[in-house]
């Protein structure tokens, strides 16, 4: 499979190094410490549709600037916070950080959605809602729309009565969720009858296996099917080779972020990165889609 070339490539951790440090899990002491003396930093993957080329957005991803072992991913700290009210304090430093690192890039001529990804223990904060729209409120250069949350499907089905009232109430306030790693769980048309989210992201183990396993192109299909029902946009994870984003634009899904259209980056690098990306050198040689 081709690799999708591109400058500005921000290739910080891979498969090996990240396995070779797992199991090294920090505690919550560790983590707690880290928070204080402002460890964490946030990285942006940009999403793309690949029909018109537009950058859509980025989604803020969690990393840990760790002083002796670099840059950890979130598999190696989030899990051990799950369940503590720590991941509380942690979610609450991420939107603030995106929203700031907005104010920033709207500064330099740039409007660029966010979306950042919310755990199930924050779902279950009392008063989720209200803060997010007192830091809404503290950014008043941010419009509407502007933030975007991501929301595991399992932990969308862990409390559907809850997760539903937080999203309508999200929605509300004019932020919009997504249903991340959208197929690892199972919801049933009803679960999404239920949730008023405009995207589903569609996983990216389906993704990457699509083109070798006829069942998860099957998966694919019937979530883009499942999306088209109701009304809810389909986003493709984990897009690293041209063939995949060719066989995602046949199939209708037109939204896709994945290794080979950009590595999450630092903040500073996403307005260069905006401005030298140029998709139809890419993709623009196949749009079956356009039939006139
Ligand atoms: P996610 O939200 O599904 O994010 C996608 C993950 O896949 C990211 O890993 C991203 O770096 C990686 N990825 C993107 N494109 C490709 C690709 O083409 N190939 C491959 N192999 N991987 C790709 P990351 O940053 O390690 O994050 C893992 C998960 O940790 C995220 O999955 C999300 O569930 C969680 N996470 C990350 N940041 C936060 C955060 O701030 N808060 C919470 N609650 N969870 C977070
Ligand atoms: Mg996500
Ligand atoms: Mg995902
Ligand atoms: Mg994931």
């Amino acid at each position: 499979q081709a690799k999708l070339s591109g400058k500005n490539r921000y290739c910080f951790f891979d498969a090996e190094q990240d396995q070779s440090i797992r199991g090294h899990h920090a505690n919550l002491e560790q983590i707690r410490r880290a928070l204080t003396v402002s460890e964490f930093i946030l990285h942006y993957q940009p999403k793309v549709n690949m029909r018109t080329g537009a950058v859509i957005g980025v989604e803020a991803l969690i990393r840990w600037q760790h002083p002796e072992r670099g840059l950890l991913a979130p598999a190696l700290f989030l899990p051990v916070i799950e369940d503590h009210p720590l991941a509380i304090d942690l979610g609450e430093w991420v939107i603030e950080t995106a929203l700031t690192q907005m104010d920033v890039w709207r500064a330099g001529g740039l409007n660029l959605p966010v979306s950042v990804n919310i755990g199930a223990r924050q779902l279950r904060q009392t008063n989720f809602v209200e803060c997010l729209r007192a830091r809404l409120l503290a950014h008043p250069d941010i419009v509407p729309n502007g933030l975007g949350l991501e929301v595991l499907e399992t932990s969308a089905q862990e409390d559907l009565n809850r997760v539903s009232t937080v999203i309508d109430a999200c929605r509300e306030i004019g932020v919009l969720c997504a249903l991340d790693d959208f197929g690892t769980g199972y919801s049933s048309l009803t679960y999404l009858k239920r949730l008023a989210v405009s995207l589903l992201k569609i996983d990216q183990s389906f993704v990457r296996d699509m083109l070798d396993d006829p069942e998860d192109l099957a998966i694919v299909e019937s979530v883009l099917g499942l999306a088209a029902a109701f009304r809810h946009q389909a986003l493709a994870e984990g897009v690293e080779s041209l063939e995949q984003g060719e066989i995602l634009l046949q199939l209708g899904c037109e939204l896709a972020q994945g290794y080979g259209i950009a590595r999450p980056m630092p903040g500073e690098a996403v307005p260069d990165w905006v401005r030298s990306w140029h998709p139809d050198r890419i993709w623009s040689q196949q749009q079956p889609l356009d039939r006139d």
